[in-house]
Formats: C-alpha cells, sequence, structure tokens
C-alpha cells in the first residue's frame, strides 16, 4: 500500500452489516471500490453464516456477533482464517476503538447499538447515523460528546440526508425552517375509527418502503416520522419550533429547508437507500451511483397536505418530548416498543399502542422519576428511564384497551 492510498483511503466499521442497511452499504462499498473503503469491522447480531461470508468476502480484520451460541459458531466459522471474532457491545466497541476505523456506520436498531455509538464519538469517528434510537434516547449526550471530540455526524435516513443536503446552500443560523417530509403510511385516509379497529396485516402495508414489521407500524401511527422528528432536532441542533413535518405521499421529495431569505433548498430522487449512505460516506464529495431513472414527467404530481393531528396524536407527543429534553426520548421510544410489540402479538388494538404512550409520558412529566427533572442526564439515567418506561407502559397496557 503506497502512502497515497493510505491517506484517502477510509477504514469503515459497519455495524449491522447482516440488515437492510448493512447489505445496501456493502452494495456502496462495491460501487466505491476497495481504494476508497477499507471495512475494517463487521457486526451482526445471530445470522452467523452471512456474516463469515461478509467477513472472509471484504477481508474484514474484526467480526462480531451476539455472545454465546451465535459466537462459538462463528469461531467454528471463522477457524484458522486471519479474522479476530469478538462478541456483543464490548466486541463492537473493540473495533470502533481501533485505530484503523475512521468511519462508523451505525444501522444496529434499538438501544443495543448505543454503546458503540458513543464509543465512536469519544474516538473522534465519522459516524454515519442509521439507528436513529441512538438519537431520540442519547442525543444530549452523543452531541456533546461529538462536539468535545470533533467527532462528524453524518445522517444515513432518507429525510435526514436530505435536510443535511439542504444544508449546504447555507448556514444552520440561516434556517427558517425545516421540513420533514412523510408519506402518511397506510392509514393515511382512515377515519380514526376505522384505525381503531386496524389488523397486523393491514398497518403492515406501507405504501413506498419495503422495511421491517417494526418500522412499517411505527410508519403507521407516525412514530416513525415522531422519532424522526426527534433525531433532526439533536442531529441538526435546531430548536424545536423550527423542525415541522409535512405529508407528501409520493415521497419524491425527501424533506426540504426554508432559509431566512425564503429560498427553499428539497432534495428529490427515486427512493433507494444507496443515496444517502453513499453521501455519508463520500461526504462532501459526491461519487458516480447507478439508480433507477428519475422521470419527474412519469411521477406526474407531487401533493402535499398537513399532518392531521387529531388522528394521528403522536406526532403532537413528539413535540412535547421534543421541548422537554433530557430523558423524554428515552421514554417516548421505550414505551412505544412495548406497546408496539404488544400489538403486534395481537394483543392490544392499534390505537392503543399511541394511547398508552402517551399515558406513559403523562406519568413520566407528572414524576419524579429517573430522569424527569433533569435536562442533560447522563447514560446511567437515561437507561434508568428507559427500563421504567418498559415497565410503567406494560402496566398501562390494560388501562386502553
Ligand atoms: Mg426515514
Amino acid at each position: 500500500m503506497t502512502q497515497n492510498t493510505k491517506n484517502t483511503k477510509q477504514g469503515l466499521v459497519l455495524l449491522g452489516s447482516t440488515g437492510s442497511i448493512g447489505e445496501s452499504t456493502l452494495s456502496v462499498v462495491d460501487n466505491l471500490g476497495p481504494d476508497r473503503i477499507e471495512i475494517v469491522g463487521l457486526a451482526g447480531g445471530r445470522q452467523v453464516e452471512k456474516l463469515a461470508k461478509q467477513a472472509r468476502q471484504y477481508k474484514a480484520q474484526f467480526v462480531s456477533c451476539l455472545p454465546g451460541e451465535p459466537f462459538n459458531k462463528l469461531k467454528r466459522e471463522l477457524a484458522g482464517e486471519n479474522i479476530e471474532v469478538l462478541s456483543g457491545a464490548e466486541g463492537q466497541k473493540a473495533m470502533v476503538a481501533n485505530e484503523n476505523c475512521d468511519t462508523v456506520l451505525a444501522a444496529i436498531t434499538g438501544a443495543a447499538g448505543l454503546p458503540a455509538v458513543i464509543e465512536a464519538v469519544t474516538n473522534g469517528r465519522r459516524l454515519c447515523i442509521s439507528n436513529k434510537e441512538s438519537l431520540v434516547v442519547a442525543g444530549p449526550i452523543v452531541r456533546a460528546l461529538a462536539a468535545k471530540h470533533g467527532a462528524e455526524l453524518l445522517p444515513v435516513d432518507s429525510e435526514h440526508s436530505a435536510l443535511f443536503q439542504a444544508l449546504q446552500s447555507g448556514k444552520n443560523s440561516e434556517v427558517r425552517r425545516m421540513i420533514l417530509t412523510a408519506s402518511g403510511g397506510p392509514f393515511r385516509e382512515w377515519s380514526t375509527e376505522a384505525m381503531k379497529n386496524a389488523t397486523i396485516e393491514q398497518a403492515l402495508k406501507h405504501p413506498t418502503w419495503k422495511m421491517g414489521p417494526n418500522i412499517t407500524i411505527d410508519s403507521a401511527t407516525l412514530m416513525n416520522k415522531s422519532l424522526e422528528l426527534i433525531e433532526a432536532q439533536y442531529l441538526f441542533d435546531m430548536p424545536t419550533e423550527k423542525i415541522e413535518v409535512i405529508v407528501h405521499p409520493q415521497s419524491v421529495v425527501h424533506s426540504f429547508v426554508e432559509f431566512v431569505d425564503g429560498s427553499v433548498m428539497a432534495q428529490l430522487g427515486v427512493p433507494d437507500m444507496r443515496v444517502p449512505i453513499q453521501y455519508a460516506l463520500t461526504f462532501p464529495d459526491r461519487a458516480p451511483l447507478s439508480t433507477a431513472p428519475f422521470n419527474l414527467a412519469e411521477i406526474a404530481s407531487l401533493t402535499f397536505e398537513d399532518v392531521d393531528r387529531e388522528r394521528f396524536p403522536v406526532v403532537d407527543l413528539a413535540y412535547r418530548v421534543m421541548r422537554a429534553g433530557g430523558a423524554a426520548g428515552a421514554v417516548f421510544n421505550a414505551a412505544n416498543e412495548i406497546s408496539r410489540g404488544s400489538f403486534l402479538e395481537g394483543k392490544i388494538g392499534f390505537s392503543n399502542i399511541v394511547e398508552t404512550t402517551r399515558r406513559v409520558l403523562d406519568r413520566f412529566f407528572e414524576g419524579p422519576w429517573p430522569g424527569s427533572d433533569n435536562a442533560l442526564p447522563d447514560l446511567e439515567t437515561l437507561l434508568r428511564a428507559d427500563v421504567w418506561a418498559r415497565e410503567e407502559a406494560t402496566r398501562c397496557l390494560h388501562l386502553t384497551v
């Protein structure tokens, strides 16, 4: 390796390589080629065979999976190969802290991805965030650590990438409003009454994006958009009142920014997650990528409408959380995980998902609970708030049925 390629090549740790964002990321890595990106480490959960295959193909230095049986199996799979096998949060942290790691793409969902995200910002890595929970739950901490250690935070979510791209034409202080677009989900035109009786199958039919069940249910309640509003606040350090949402069923405009002079910059494109992933990896450069043709005449019309906050009450809850800051995001996320899981198990109705989350937030704001009186809680307090909210949500479930 010459000195020159060493300087331009970035070492990537990909957390969540076996999931859908992980696979799209590896296809972007193929597109950019080995002269630009070197895979330092890959982390997955229990899909050990797939992980081993990826590790061999990309000549990873490290690979990490869940501890216990998956770890033992992965070690057997990779026996005799020059790949270090690790496990759990400690394994992820070790890869991120390795000196060959420049960039971390965090695509492990839920609180499980949090320790490695904290490790990445503490080590001043470029952090490409696909795990929105890490900002919703621990936004105040991640932001403070990133500022202290000079870590760049780059969005991978399509809406936030759009906002980030639009922001390149002005300064953060020149922003009048940031407007996230929402497809509106499968129940965009349903009445409150009809939504009460919505089935799991109906809720799992997303009009634009094909995703896992959790995020698809979150899209149907507009919880996903609510989490994205909170994510935007921490990612861009924007005051609550400057962040808005609008329904745009075609999902062609991925979001837009209005500047103080009235100029509005939007990012448009065919829905393809490789676009925001590649931009996060190559920023401030752009690299060629073969995408499906973008034909506005074929799309013909782009429509927009306000969110109906009566039919979708979770959006008001998101604004309450944003104004409160601190541990409110952790509580909001945890309560939703419990109630959404309960809906997917057929135990509660669709409308009870948000109703349960609302009850938990009401209780939280009554306080005092872990984190409820603290604007800048530490990680331990946030995790305690998360546990409290899960228990409280479990208690509240039967009240809403
Ligand atoms: Mg999104």
